[in-house]
């Protein structure tokens, strides 16, 4: 074994990087080129076909047979222009990866001969054998089957050979199965109450989209190194491993030069992206060594969620042409800092304003405000039902656990909207004399310049103002976005609807708008106060005062995963029509079971890795000193000379006693939850019982991994899987 682990260091530092070439200098050439976007139907479609699919489009309405078929017929003409000859339903299944089955465009006609064809009940519909998706019991009791149906607001696309059909995934019986048919409901829902609000201030507002950019965390490792790393293949993370001397210490990785070979992978997989219309734009080093980021240019969340999708995807299969393997777990390696996914969130009308970008009128400031304090509130009053959004067995390791963000769900606005806030909430409640400045003395007359151009940064907060958005933190790197922005959006909805409810009481009451509106958001800041945080979001501090105030500190997955099934969550969900309660279960029974099967794969993991690798290298060594002290001895060495040999060989023995006992208990512990019926509960022990002994016996490996011969070390070393590049 560690004559593997020293070829794969070998091969890892003989790596020659691949020459990469973009199809033109210039990315606008290429651009979009394998996206049956909204230029390849104008050129692909009639005029009148194009219009009705433009429409269908933009409203979300249905698309008729007829039409169906010619969309059809266009997109295979172009797809086979370029050289496609399979067409799928790509989708979104609750397994947190995409699906995808492949069909022919070929077809064998009733004589026998073969014609290319791709009707358009294909594009429409189609149903996957998808029995062995996760459903959290919803197929099993009504009908075996569920089928996808064409998202037209995700345009086509292709890749490698196989044209892919952005589609939902629902049962039979019309429940979601996938990740997207709740927040497309979700998006709409906040389209809905976000432009009730809007028509306060702009009646030309018919519509609000809301907006998303991630910035996508990741780890690059070389294949050769990660092949000999039994936990990273089985569980994206490494389970064991001491840190080596020089980690993120020195903080020289952060913004540093990026290393030529990741470079060359990174415009690799770029250039793909651009070919699929996918804008990301930034790339730099992150904080760990070994850790990168890219984001995009923000986009429709619809769009931005399925694209963050395919760039995790594109990322990984690029990652095989430059012998990298890419790790999107949220935490791959003890010691430094792990990865997120940082959801940049906004809402944008039609007329072309974003609704969280302060300004410098009077009047846009207000509809500004009223946008900025209803996310506060939604925030406030669904704190817990966001926690839950971003539960996972990867992103435990970084919520409440060693590193940030923290478990409390809190926001960050920045000291100039603390102030703004603060002076509100100071006013009173306002009644205006006639001939007033309405503005002035609502006390919205002006928003601090500074804001306009910049706010504070706080990395350590889980949800942060930053000037023009807010940024939610604390997604996980590997998670799906959708499950966080369908909560986030369904939250941000039913605020909006209740805030529109309280003013339009107050101006039926014979208030003008103005002052309803600004008294209604008083109140809304009164009531919110206990989820703004400015301070170290890591602090223990932080956590005494969170408790003063009466948030809530989950650090367990399936605790925080109660909150899904909650009263208040079922009801907003339920009464903005994005889930319902049958959903909502399956939905999180499906959560939970990830959860188990996850920590007992990396169980069983640690079990075999310390049983057939760790202790046999172990006591090997340990004999080795035994043969050295007993040779010592027999030519005449003082006692003395062999008592620190005599030790390290004592130490040996305590550490692999204590493996073997913790192995066989750990065995034993998941027995017992395996046994255990309720699935809630049994997801309790997995995360108490079972991974409880996770540290403990991680301890000892790494103890070890300092003792033992390093020539004899099975396992790939953190310092070579984190430098060699
Ligand atoms: P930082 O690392 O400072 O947070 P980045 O430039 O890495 O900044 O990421 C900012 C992200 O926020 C980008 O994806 C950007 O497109 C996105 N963003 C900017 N404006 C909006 C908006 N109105 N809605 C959603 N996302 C936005
Ligand atoms: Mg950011």
């Amino acid at each position: 074994m560690a004559n593997l682990r020293f070829k794969a260091v070998d091969q890892a530092q003989s790596r020659i990087t691949p020459e990469v070439t973009a199809p033109s200098v210039k990315v606008s050439d290429y651009y979009g080129c394998n996206v049956f976007g909204m230029d390849a139907m104008r050129q692909h479609l009639s005029a009148e076909a194009f219009k009705k699919v433009s429409y269908a489009i933009k409203t979300g309405s249905k698309i008729d047979e007829d039409l169906a078929d010619v969309v059809a017929s266009a997109m295979k003409t172009w797809a086979m222009s370029k050289g496609v000859t399979h067409y799928t339903h790509w989708f979104q299944p609750l397994t947190g990866s995409t699906a995808e089955k492949h069909d022919a465009f070929f077809d064998v006609q009733s004589d026998g001969s073969v014609l290319e064809k791709f009707k358009g009940s294909a594009l429409v519909q189609q149903e996957p054998d998808a029995s062995s998706f996760p459903n959290g019991g919803i197929r099993s009791t009504f009908e075996a089957r569920g089928y996808t149906a064409w998202d037209p607001t995700s345009p086509a696309f292709i890749v490698d050979q196989t044209l892919c059909i952005p589609t939902v995934f629902v049962s039979y019986t019309g429940e979601a199965l996938d990740y997207k048919a709740p927040l497309l409901k979700a998006l709409a829902a906040v389209d809905k109450a976000a432009v009730d609000v809007c028509q306060y201030f702009d009646r030309d507002v018919t519509r609000v989209v809301a907006t998303l950019g991630p910035e996508q965390e990741y780890f690059l490792v070389d294949r050769a190194l990660f092949m000999n790393r039994p936990d990273l293949i089985m569980t994206g993370r490494t389970v064991f491993g001491h840190s080596p001397a020089k980690g993120q210490q020195l903080e020289d990785h952060y913004f540093g030069t990026i290393p030529q070979r990741v470079e060359a992978y990174m415009r690799d997989f770029e250039i793909e992206c651009y070919k699929l219309g996918i804008p990301v734009r930034t790339r730099h080093n992150e904080v760990a060594p070994g850790q990168f980021e890219c984001a995009p240019t923000f986009e429709e969340v619809n769009l931005a969620v399925d694209h963050n999708l395919l760039v995790m995807d594109i990322m990984d299969k690029v990652a095989d042409r430059h012998n990298f393997k890419v790790l999107f777990h949220e935490k791959p390696f003890a010691g430094i800092n792990g990865s997120g996914k940082h959801n940049n969130w906004s809402l944008g009308t039609n007329t072309g304003v974003n609704l969280l970008g302060p300004s410098s009128r009077p009047k846009e400031n207000l509809r500004f405000l009223t946008f900025f304090v209803n996310v506060v509130k939604a925030v406030h009053d669904y704190s817990d039902l966001l926690r839950a959004s971003i539960g996972s067995s990867g992103n435990e390791h970084r919520l409440g656990a060693n590193e940030a963000p923290p478990a409390i769900v809190s926001i960050f606005i920045g000291s100039q909207m603390a102030s703004v806030l603060d002076e509100l909430d100071k006013k009173g409640n306002v009644k205006l004399d006639k001939g007033e400045n309405m503005y002035m003395k609502l006390g919205i007359d002006k928003i601090p310049p500074i804001l306009l151009d910049n706010t504070d940064r706080n990395r350590t907060s889980p949800f942060a103002f930053t000037g023009n958005k807010f940024e939610f933190r604390a997604v996980g790197g590997s998670a799906n976005c959708a499950n966080a922005m369908t909560v986030l959006n369904t939250i941000m909805a039913e605020t909006l609807i209740q805030f529109k409810k309280e003013v339009d009481a107050l101006i039926t009451k014979g208030e003008k708008k103005e002052v309803a509106i600004v008294n209604v958001l008083r109140k809304y800041i009164k009531a919110s106060k206990t989820i703004l945080f400015e301070g170290n979001g890591y602090s223990d501090e932080w956590k005494k005062e969170a408790e003063k105030r009466g948030l809530k500190n989950v650090a367990s997955t399936p605790e925080a995963l109660d909150f899904y099934v909650e009263k208040k969550a079922i009801q907003v969900f339920e009464k903005n029509n994005v889930m319902n309660e049958r959903e909502i279960h399956a939905r999180h029974e499906i959560m939970l079971e990830n959860y188990i099967k996850k920590i007992q794969i990396e169980s069983r993991v640690m079990g075999d890795l310390v049983l057939n690798h760790i202790v046999p290298t172990a006591v090997k060594y340990q004999n080795v000193l035994v043969g050295n002290v007993q040779g010592l001895k027999s030519v005449g060495i003082k006692g003395k000379y062999t008592e620190n040999t005599v030790a390290t060989i004592e130490k040996i023995a305590e550490y692999v006693d204590g493996l073997l006992a913790d192995v066989e208990e750990m065995t034993e512990a998941r027995k017992k939850a395996n046994n255990t019926e309720d699935v809630r509960e049994r997801a309790i022990l997995y995360n108490k019982e079972v991974k409880g002994f996770f540290d403990k016996i991680r301890y000892a490996v790494d103890k070890l991994e300092l003792l033992v011969d390093d020539e004899d070390w099975p396992l790939v070393k953190y310092r070579e899987l984190l430098l060699i590049k």
